[in-house]
């Protein structure tokens, strides 16, 4: 079984003890490739060294709603200047992480759209699919992405939106990515949600070291835990893990452009 950790943060300093493990670790597993992103200017180089120097990471690179206050307009500069830079390299895959976070009321929802049209404009000049954050603002984002029209789409990652709002992303060509959260036997809704996505719109993701499934409750969550998290997930889908693990492989290879 083949998986694509299509959402991971193990550039954090919770991976500095022992990211050499946990990659050796997922090659047995078969989580053979993983994305990390970029969340704000001080983790861009860090992301792109460890995409350069090891052969299972892929790179997103954006600026993260959540830490609006820390981005600057020179930022968004450098990140431009970058992903120029960085064209056509086979190890950057998306503009990411990117979106509206409508959760956190003390986060300006102007400049945060501001921002993430200025990076949606990005993806559109660069060709490079988009990797979505979105809370409480899936209005604003299909709103905004209609508008945009992105040739290559994206993932919304951590989808947790209604049945209607699924049908909207996958009209734009967005695959849906799921993970850790629907796990849990309270995300009732998501479950009944997730059994009817149609398969060729779903991607799988940790959104390590954050969203711990179920059965690791209150640790450190890792791309190590995605054969799991399949399996889970696979049975709310009432699919069979390997079906669910090729069509998210399949997926996230035809929107990163992977063979
Ligand atoms: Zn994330």
């Amino acid at each position: 079984m083949t998986l694509i950790d299509t959402h991971t943060h193990l550039d954090f300093d919770d991976f500095d003890a022992d990211r050499q493990t946990v990659l050796s670790h997922c090659k047995q597993l078969g989580v053979e490739r993983m994305v990390v992103l970029g969340v704000y200017y001080r983790n861009l180089q860090r992301v792109w060294n460890l995409a350069r120097t090891e052969p299972q990471v892929y790179a997103a690179l954006g600026l993260h709603p959540i830490y609006l206050d820390e981005h600057r307009p020179e930022h968004l500069h450098a990140l431009r200047d970058r992903l120029s830079t960085l064209a056509g390299h086979p190890k950057l895959c998306a503009v990411g992480e990117i979106g509206l976070d409508y959760y956190v009321e003390s986060l300006d929802r102007e400049r945060q759209l501001e921002i993430f049209d200025s990076q949606l404009q990005m993806a559109a000049e660069f060709d490079l699919p988009a990797l979505l954050h979105v809370r409480r603002s899936h209005a604003d984002t299909i709103a905004t992405l209609k508008r945009f029209k992105l040739k290559r789409s994206g993932i919304v990652h951590a989808f947790a939106g209604s049945r209607e709002e699924a049908r909207e992303y996958i009209k734009l060509g967005f695959k849906l990515g799921l993970g850790g959260a629907a796990t849990w036997p309270q995300a009732l809704r998501m479950h009944r949600v997730i059994a009817e996505l149609p398969l060729d719109s779903v991607v799988l993701e940790t959104d390590s070291p954050d969203m711990a499934p179920a059965m690791y409750p209150g640790v450190r969550n890792s791309p190590e835990h995605l054969p799991q998290i399949c399996d889970a997930l696979a049975k709310l889908m009432d699919i069979s893990p390997e079906r669910l693990a090729r069509a998210s492989t399949d997926n996230a290879n035809e929107i990163f452009g992977w063979q």
